[in-house]
């Protein structure tokens, strides 16, 4: 049998390099038309190669691919859409994007469509124009909630469904609680009840100001951390590793 590839442009970000043999590199990229994809970059580590620049983590750009859907594709051209520098010049912005790029992976295990592709380039956009890089992270992590099938209750209370008197958010307990089904339950500020709503519901891309008191932004990736150690099954090396390096920054 014959198999007739043709040649495809996909738009995706690199999310791992491995080395092949002695001057090729295998990738893994994120993609909008096919999602995780696996890519033979021949010949990438050469010094003269096409590919060089481009066949490495972060990428993200126009790849021209011979597509094969039972296997590795073959990468023949890359055009830059952003590079990213940014990010890549901080060790911090760094963490979080690889964070994201783990995690949306993992999330297109379960569920592949576009929405997803979408929220993952807007966050990294985001963090390359300078927006906090953890308050965008949890955005993502919230929306992503949806797609991984564990959606929390956040329009009334997660325990009997009141939608008067919420007075705290819990990771535990799936979601808003109110006055009466609070047990003993940090209790969160006002606003921070309303912003995780925001989050949830707002279009990344369209964010231009982001204004969350230090206080809000603890809570909210206090829930967060605990919504998904309860309901996703997920641990993600990256995610302890900015647990590090936040620790580390708070000794210097
Ligand atoms: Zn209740």
């Amino acid at each position: 049998m014959i198999y007739y590839m043709e040649i495809k442009d996909v738009t995706g970000i690199v999310i791992t390099e491995l080395p092949y043999s002695e001057s090729s590199k295998i990738l893994n990229i994120i993609t909008r038309e096919y999602g995780v994809i696996g890519v033979m970059a021949k010949g990438a580590a050469k010094l003269k190669s096409k590919l060089r620049a481009g066949a490495s983590k972060l990428t993200y750009a126009k790849f021209q691919i011979y597509y094969n859907d039972k296997g590795l594709s073959n990468l023949t051209g890359i055009d830059i859409i952003d590079n990213l520098k940014n990010i890549k010049t901080d060790i911090t912005k760094i963490s979080f994007a690889c964070y994201i790029l783990e995690l949306v992976k993992q999330v297109m295990k379960h569920e592949y469509n576009e929405n997803i592709y979408d929220i993952l380039i807007a966050s990294i956009l985001k963090i390359e124009e300078g927006y906090d890089p953890q308050v965008i992270t949890n955005i993502l992590e919230l929306k992503m909630l949806e797609y991984l099938g564990v959606k929390p209750i956040i329009d009334s209370c997660a325990t009997c469904g009141n939608k008067t008197n919420i007075i705290t958010i819990s990771g535990d307990r799936g979601g808003y609680l109110c006055s009466n089904c609070r047990q003993n339950e940090y209790i969160v500020s006002d606003k921070t009840i309303k912003l995780i709503r925001m989050f949830y519901y707002v279009d990344i891309s369209k964010i231009s100001k982001l204004d969350i008191s230090k206080e809000s932004k603890r809570e909210i990736d206090m829930f967060i951390s605990e919504y998904y150690d309860r309901y996703t099954g997920l641990y993600l090396k990256s995610k302890s590793f900015i647990k590090d390096l936040e620790k580390l920054q708070k000794v210097k």
